[in-house]
């Protein structure tokens, strides 16, 4: 007889979620899986086939490297035929940095990749995790009526929000309700139901599955501030080991105007190197037309991200520089909506 149940492959990464008091220091540690699924028998309940694969060594994912995206990439390449969604337990420091980097490695995903983790361990009464893991077992495995995948994107699910991945960052660093996509509403929301919103859920364009290992991690970031240093902005737009730098300006683009951080702008871009102006608003986009100080950099050759989040930047940038020597291709590519990432 076949087996038509819906299968989802659990991938334990570390993170709070699958921690438990060291008992010596009282500090938080990671422990091992086997435990982590003992203490949520109700994922037996599903009519699902749940498989997992643990991560050696767990991480806090303070701790997570550009390498451990490629291996997760890797492991959801060889394992993308054998299973109808995959999930993702991941620490929420860096969660949306790593959901926004795999959305660009995974091109043209058919499948859900759901990243997920909690505030307070699996193991306390009051736990978030519980419900973030098992909603999000859900939404791996849910199908359409064709039997398609209902969300074949790369997404954060947390406490009751669903979001696309590459639009998602941290804003709170204790609550429950700690991630939010300012700039695009949630993917779904669960309460008694779990009610997607499909009219901005991506669907695969027929492409081939195809997955991306090479990242070029040569990128700064700078943010902008009153009282910034021509020392700092030298050493961050020039330094020589940097292909691109990520410029966090006020507003809508805007950075100071004093003709010392212009040239410094104009010295980095002759360079060849790569400017991407993003907003350190959590709402609204970039918009380098609308005040002097956004113009001159504009003028100066500066990239505008229109609404894009840093942390989705940052592996839009390992994406595309691993992709390609050429910068001109490269800011192109920053310029394009890849898979979500940005409104158009
Ligand atoms: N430091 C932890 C981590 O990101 C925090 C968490 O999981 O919430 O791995």
């Amino acid at each position: 007889m076949s087996d038509t149940k819906s299968s989802v492959l659990l991938i334990y990464t570390g993170g709070t979620i699958g921690m438990k008091e060291d008992p010596v220091d009282q500090t938080l540690r990671p422990f091992d899986f086997g435990s982590l699924m003992e203490e949520v028998p109700e994922l037996h309940k599903f009519a699902l086939r749940i498989d997992s694969y643990t991560f050696d060594p767990l991480i806090d994912s303070s701790d997570i490297e550009p390498s451990m995206w490629q291996q997760l990439a890797v492991l959801i390449r060889d394992n993308y035929d054998a299973y109808d969604g995959f999930v993702v337990l991941h620490g929420t420091d860096t969660m949306a940095y790593s959901a926004s980097a795999i959305s660009f490695m995974l091109e043209n995903l058919g499948k859900p990749v759901i990243f997920t983790g909690s505030q307070l361990p699996i193991g306390r009464p009051r736990t978030d995790g519980k419900e973030n893991l098992i909603s999000s077992v859900e939404i791996a495995g849910a199908k359409r009526p064709d039997g398609s995948p209902l969300v074949p994107e790369v997404c954060i699910y947390f406490n009751s929000l669903l979001l696309r991945g590459n639009r998602s960052t941290k804003v709170d660093a204790a609550g429950f309700d700690a991630f939010r996509s300012p700039n695009l509403p949630p993917l779904a929301e669960a309460g008694i139901d779990i009610r997607y919103n499909n009219d901005i859920i991506r669907r695969p364009s027929g492409g081939k599955f195809k997955v991306h290992l090479d990242l070029d991690t040569r990128v700064s970031i700078l943010k902008v501030h009153p009282g910034i240093t021509r020392q700092v902005v030298e050493d961050i737009l020039l330094g020589s080991l940097t292909r691109a730098v990520i410029i966090e300006t006020f507003g809508c683009g805007n950075a100071p105007s004093r003709d010392w951080f212009l040239d410094i702008v104009k010295e980095s871009v002759s360079r060849g190197k790569v400017l991407l102006n993003v907003t350190q608003c959590l709402r609204g986009s970039v918009n380098m037309g609308l005040y002097a100080t956004g113009r001159a950099l504009k003028d100066a050759g500066v990239v505008g991200g229109g609404d894009i989040t840093t942390e989705s930047a940052l592996g839009k940038l390992f994406f595309l520089m691993g992709n390609s020597n050429d910068n001109e291709t490269v800011k192109a590519g920053l310029e394009t909506d890849l898979c979500g990432e940005m409104s158009k």
